[in-house]
C-alpha cells in the first residue's frame, strides 16, 4: 500500500525522523488557516504547498510551489487543489488533487547553501537484506544520477542478524561530507529512519530530497512510503490511512471481493487460475500477436458467481477484444468451471467480445462438449496451442 507524503512523514516523525512542521487542506481557505496556524508555531511565513496524490516528479508538474503571503496560499492552493497534476510518473491523464500540504519553508529564504540528498531504505530482493541507499545528488530523480553518475550513489547492507550498526551510519553521514552537527544529526537520521522502515513493515522508504540547512539541520522534505500489505494486520493505524481513490478502481472492486486482479495496457482480458499460468497464459497472448490487457486469478474455486465477478471486471475496460479463459481443472472439475462459464455467460447476456475457453485437466472432455453444445459464441480448446492459435484467429 502506498501512502501520501503527508502519512508517510507522520510515520516518519513518530519515530523521531526531523520534518517540517506541516497541515493538510482540502480547500484554499483550510489552507490559509493552517498557514496561519504554521505561522503562529514557527514564527515563518513562507509556506511551500504541495499537491498530494500517489506520484513523484510532483514538482516538475507544477504540484510544489512556495508561497510568501496568505495571498499567495490562498491562491496557489485553489490553483492545485482540483487540478490534474501530469507528473513523469503519472499516466498522461495526469492524476486529480484532492489535497495540498502546508508547510512550513525549511529552505530559509536567504540560506546560500542548503544541501539536498538522497536516501532510501529498501529490500535487496537478489539477497534478502535490507539497504539503505543514498546519494549526495538529491532533488532529482534517481534513475538520471544512477544513468549519468552511477559513482555519487551509495549502499549500505544491513545484516538482519546484526541490524544496523553504529558505525554503517556514521558511514553514510561521512560519505555525505558531512561534519560536525550535521554529521551527528545525520547519524541520528539514518537510525530513526531504519528503525521506521523495520517497525512499521515498510517494503520502501523514500526521501528525495533530505535538506541540511545552513544550521545543520537535517530534515525529510519529501517522503515515498510503501507499507507491506501483508503486515497491514498488524498496523490498523496505518491500514485506515489507505486511500482508495488514489487506486485503480477496478482494481479496488477485484480486491473487496476476493480477486486478484491487476490492470495492464493490453487488448486480450485473461482469466486464469493460479499466478504460474496466468503468468504462461500471458505468454501466450502475446505469441498470438496480442498483449495482456490484466492479471486476473480467480483461485481455486471458479463457480457461475466468481467467473461472472471476474467477466464483469474484466469487460470494464473499453480495449478488450477478446477474452481467454485458460484454466487448469486439478481440484476444481473443468465441466463445473464450464458449467460456470456458460450460466455466467447466459445470466449476463451482453457479451459483445470473443471469449476462448481453454479448459485442461480433470473432465476435460466434459467441459469441451458442454461449451460446444451451449449454442454460445464461445470457443473451446483442450491444448495450449490450440488456444493460442484462437486468440491469433480472433484478433486477425
Ligand atoms: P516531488 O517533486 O514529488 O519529488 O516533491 P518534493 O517534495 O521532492 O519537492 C520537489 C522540490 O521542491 C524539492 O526538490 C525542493 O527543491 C523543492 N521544495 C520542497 N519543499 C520545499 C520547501 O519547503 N521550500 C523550498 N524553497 N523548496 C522546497
Ligand atoms: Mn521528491
Amino acid at each position: 500500500m502506498n501512502l501520501h507524503e503527508y502519512q508517510g512523514k507522520q510515520i516518519l516523525n513518530s519515530f523521531g525522523v526531523e520534518i517540517q512542521r506541516g497541515l493538510v487542506a482540502q480547500t484554499a481557505e483550510e489552507a490559509v488557516e493552517a498557514a496561519k496556524k504554521l505561522t503562529e508555531e514557527t514564527g515563518t511565513g513562507w509556506h511551500v504547498i504541495k499537491a498530494q496524490v500517489h506520484a513523484g516528479g510532483r514538482g516538475k508538474g507544477g504540484g510544489v510551489k512556495l508561497a510568501k503571503s496568505l495571498d499567495e496560499v490562498k491562491e496557489i492552493a485553489g490553483d492545485i487543489i482540483g487540478m490534474n497534476l501530469i507528473t513523469p510518473q503519472t499516466s498522461a491523464e495526469g492524476k486529480k488533487v484532492h489535497q495540498v500540504l502546508i508547510a512550513e519553508d525549511v529552505y530559509y529564504p536567504g540560506d546560500s547553501e542548503p544541501e539536498e540528498y538522497y536516501m532510501s531504505v529498501l529490500l535487496n530482493r537478489a539477497n534478502g537484506k535490507n539497504m539503505i541507499m543514498y546519494s549526495t545528488e538529491g532533488g532529482m530523480d534517481i534513475e538520471t544520477v544512477a544513468e549519468e553518475t552511477p559513482h555519487l550513489i551509495f549502499t549500505e547492507e544491513i545484516d538482519p542478524a546484526a541490524d544496523l550498526l553504529p558505525f554503517q551510519a556514521r558511514r553514510i553521514a561521512f560519505n555525505l561530507g558531512l561534519s560536525g552537527t550535521a554529521f551527528k544529526g545525520m547519524v541520528k537520521f539514518v537510525n530513526a529512519l531504519y528503525t521506521a522502515y523495520i517497525k512499521s513493515d515498510a517494503s520502501l522508504f523514500e526521501i528525495n530530497p533530505v535538506l541540511k540547512t545552513s544550521d545543520a539541520r537535517v530534515i525529510a522534505v519529501d517522503a515515498k512510503v510503501t507499507l507491506d500489505d501483508n503486515a497491514l494486520y498488524r498496523h490498523k493505524d496505518y491500514a485506515e490511512m489507505r486511500d482508495i481513490r488514489e487506486e485503480n478502481p477496478v482494481e479496488v472492486e477485484a480486491k473487496a471481493v476476493g480477486l486478484n486482479y491487476v490492470d495492464l495496457d493490453g487488448n486480450v482480458g485473461c482469466m486464469v487460475n493460479g499466478a504460474g499460468l496466468a503468468m504462461a497464459t500471458m505468454d501466450l497472448i502475446k505469441q498470438a500477436g496480442g498483449e495482456p490487457a490484466n492479471f486476473l486469478d480467480v483461485g481455486g474455486t471458479a463457480d457461475a458467481e466468481r467467473v461472472e465477478t471476474a467477466f464483469n471486471l474484466i469487460l470494464k475496460d473499453p480495449n478488450v477484444k477478446a477474452i481467454l479463459v485458460n484454466i487448469f481443472g486439478g481440484i476444481v472439475r473443468c465441466d463445473r468451471v464450464a458449467q460456470g462459464i456458460v450460466d455466467a455467460y447466459k445470466n449476463m447476456g451482453n457479451i459483445e467480445v470473443p471469449i476462448i475457453v481453454r479448459l485442461q485437466g480433470t473432465n476435460a472432455d466434459i467441459a469441451k462438449e458442454l461449451i460446444d453444445n451451449s449454442g454460445l459464441d464461445v470457443q473451446s480448446a483442450i491444448e495450449f496451442q490450440e488456444a493460442a492459435d484462437k486468440v491469433q484467429a480472433v484478433l486477425a
